[in-house]
């Protein structure tokens, strides 16, 4: 017999597309947080994401009689219509995922703008809206995210132990710092603070933050401009490196990419350089025409095709030789920095609970 599935059941398969883990959740929201134009970032993560995701901005909030509207299926505010989807520079545009977040969540969001006296407080349970009331708060916006898949029995079974989960969000949340040094950072996991980076930074200060003043010492800085593409940033000499592949980032436009064929290209470089199992540290970010970058190979963008690869493998490849060969050291940056985050990085970082 042919049936029709209930609206409830299309929401919760939609929302399975969107949200795989508690970490999909962590990047829908911080990568809204960033398009309301946030300076500082607030995420806080209990077990893993598991029992509790907090993510609270500064941006610009959301209207009070427009909050449950952006909780529907397909409601943006980004696009208007398809030909938009073409001049899109926000990093989310479907307009899915807080409906998908509500479907499969328990959520509290507290949020207010600019011209409103007082923000608005909503509550969400089994996707429907249980609670609003008006709070006093400053302008930006907070979401709770508690209980991820409590009603769907599934994908609550089919979530990783605590520990993994928490990595693959420590993991993002180290990716979109590094990214994005303008905008200020704070991590906290199980109420320790993992990190803290600070609004306004330059890369090297955020990096600082992130991985200790004494990274500085062994990184190099690249700076290529090409007539196609531009690549700038840091890559390690041969006594910083790492047991695995977690300090490896590169950007296009400003968003994070994995590509396999530049790190194959970096890694044979430093391959008689640093020893056997050790992979070179890098933070790279290149920008170019979105005429030479096929994002559609992929469905959550993380892999991408770029036409110019070769060009580009060929310019940093030729860097690289020239910063290794002539040792040139970091320009002095100023040291007054920061807070004892670093330390418990480091801490962490050494635990290797990283992959
Ligand atoms: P999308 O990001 O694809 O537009 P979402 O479901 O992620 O869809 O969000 C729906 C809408 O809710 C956004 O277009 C935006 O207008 C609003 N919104 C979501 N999160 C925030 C936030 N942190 N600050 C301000 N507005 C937000
Ligand atoms: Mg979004």
């Amino acid at each position: 017999m042919i049936q029709l599935l209930s609206e409830d059941t299309i929401q919760k398969i939609a929302a399975g597309e969107v949200i795989e883990r508690p970490a999909s959740v962590i990047k829908e929201l911080v990568e809204n947080s960033i398009d309301a134009n946030a300076t500082e970032i607030i995420v806080e993560i209990k077990d893993g994401g598991k029992s509790l995701m907090k993510i609270s901005d500064n941006g610009i909030g959301i209207k009070a009689d427009e909050i449950e509207k952006a909780f529907l299926r397909h409601s943006t505010s980004k696009i208007v219509d398809f030909t938009d989807i073409y001049n899109i520079t926000s990093l989310g545009f479907r307009g899915e995922a807080l409906a998908s977040v509500v479907s499969i969540s328990k959520v509290k969001v507290n949020t207010k703008t600019e011209d409103s006296r007082l923000g608005m407080s909503v509550v969400y349970e089994n996707n429907k809206l249980i609670n609003k009331k008006p709070i006093a708060m400053n302008t930006g916006t907070s979401m709770e995210i508690r209980d991820i898949f409590y009603n769907v029995p599934v994908r609550k079974k089919f979530m990783k132990k605590t520990i993994t989960e928490a990595n693959i969000i420590t993991n993002l949340m180290y990716r979109f710092a590094v990214g994005h040094s303008n905008i200020g950072f704070k991590y906290i996991k199980d109420d320790k603070v993992i990190f803290e980076t600070h609004a306004n930074s330059t890369l090297e200060e955020s990096l600082m933050d992130l991985f200790g003043v004494e990274a500085k010492k062994d990184l190099y800085k690249i700076d290529i401009n090409k007539r196609k593409f531009k690549i700038k940033g840091y890559i390690s000499n041969n006594k910083y490196y790492r047991a695995n592949r977690s300090m490896q980032y590169i950007y296009i436009n400003g968003r994070y990419i994995e590509d396999v064929d530049i790190r194959r290209a970096i890694e044979d470089k430093y391959k008689s350089i640093i020893p056997n199992g050790r992979f070179p540290i890098y933070q790279l970010f290149l920008e170019m025409d979105p005429a030479y970058i096929d994002v559609n190979i992929h469905p959550n963008k993380k892999f991408v095709k770029i036409t110019i690869i070769d060009d580009i493998i060929e310019a940093l490849l030729a860097e690289i030789d020239f910063k290794l060969k002539n040792n040139i050291e970091l320009p002095q940056i100023k040291e007054d920095v920061k807070n004892k985050s670093n330390i418990l990085i480091k801490e962490d970082f050494n635990k290797k609970e990283y992959d």
